[in-house]
């Protein structure tokens, strides 16, 4: 299928961007890597009068990790942040989460801005932001915030992003802690296909194996991924022990409302949500062990 017509725009920076999107209001979106919306306009679920390309300011790409937070420009390619190794050591979850989002081409031209605002509620990198408790940079014409994962996701395919406003950076929180391991798994009908149900967790322990940190969150079973930081705190003090994990998992997934679907039913994505919770948080306690 062939998109309706439209107008194209490149913007040559931020504020140019801003201007344009101002300027248009809801008849205009916002470009990146176009791996989500191209499809959406070809099938007819999107009719924006105008397309508004940042994929091409340089003010949009770039990886910064400081002390507590790796920042990068919202339209930093998925294929650079899967290749970078100095951000994969600051945050690991980052490299592991995008070995499951598309393919190599998608992931080529698909950008992390691009992703969080699409705000599938299978996506891989929503469901980190989460975990994470990522943070978005938002800028518009004459205003610049910042929200919680908590706050940007409101919905399926919904964000608290303004018809008027550009993600511009995203920062994804450091865990400082020597011993720290992470993981994602996901179960979908083929490898590249959204997730049916996926799920990601970061621990950390001390030097007695006792969990001293912890965060993990599931996606695809709710109209957003959704994060567990209430449950992780029980995991706090212990050793992860198999009881431990098995409550925890089936409390996680006990919250979740899932939809039903051609690939799946509510009943089976709820069952995989508490099986794939114990996994990740298990793996990632290995690897915490397991650190130097
Ligand atoms: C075959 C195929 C398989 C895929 N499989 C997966 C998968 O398994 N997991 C997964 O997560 N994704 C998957 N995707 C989607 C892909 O990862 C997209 O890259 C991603 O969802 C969107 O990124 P993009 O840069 O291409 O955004 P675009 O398609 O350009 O934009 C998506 C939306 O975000 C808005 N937007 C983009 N950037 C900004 C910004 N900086 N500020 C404000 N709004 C912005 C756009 O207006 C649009 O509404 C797949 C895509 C294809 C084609």
């Amino acid at each position: 299928m062939k998109s309706p017509p439209f107008e194209y725009a490149r913007a040559a920076s931020i504020e140019e961007a801003c201007a344009f999107i101002a300027q248009h209001g809801d008849d205009a979106k916002l470009i990146a890597g176009g791996q989500s919306l191209v499809p959406m306009m070809a099938f007819r679920l999107l009719r924006p009068g105008w397309l508004i390309d940042i994929d091409a300011i340089p003010a949009l790409k770039y990886v910064a990790i400081e002390t507590d937070a790796a920042r990068m420009g919202a339209c930093t390619r998925q294929c650079d942040i899967q290749h970078d190794d100095v951000l994969a050591a600051a945050v690991p979850l980052l490299r592991q989460a995008l070995a499951h989002v598309g393919h190599v081409q998608t992931r080529n031209r698909g950008t992390a801005g691009g992703s969080l605002v699409h705000a599938d509620p299978s996506a891989e990198l929503p469901l980190t932001a989460q975990v994470l408790e990522a943070r978005m940079v938002l800028r518009s014409h004459s205003d610049t915030r910042t929200l919680p994962a908590a706050s940007f996701f409101e919905g399926a395919m919904t964000t608290a992003v303004r018809p008027d406003e550009c993600v511009v950076e995203i920062q994804w929180p450091v865990w400082r802690e020597k011993k720290t391991g992470s993981a994602f798994t996901e179960i979908s009908r083929r490898h590249g296909d959204f997730a049916i149900v996926a799920a990601a967790a970061q621990v950390a322990v001390d030097d007695d194996a006792r969990c001293t940190r912890a965060a993990f969150g599931i996606g695809g079973a709710a109209p957003t991924p959704a994060a567990f930081p209430d449950l992780a705190k029980r995991l706090v003090g212990t050793r992860l022990e198999k009881e431990t994990l098995r409550d925890v998992a089936h409390d996680a997934a006990a919250t979740l409302e899932p939809g039903s679907d051609i690939h799946a039913s509510a009943g089976y994505r709820r069952h995989l949500a508490g099986v794939l919770a114990a996994r990740v948080l298990q793996s990632a306690y290995d690897a915490a062990r397991a650190a130097r």
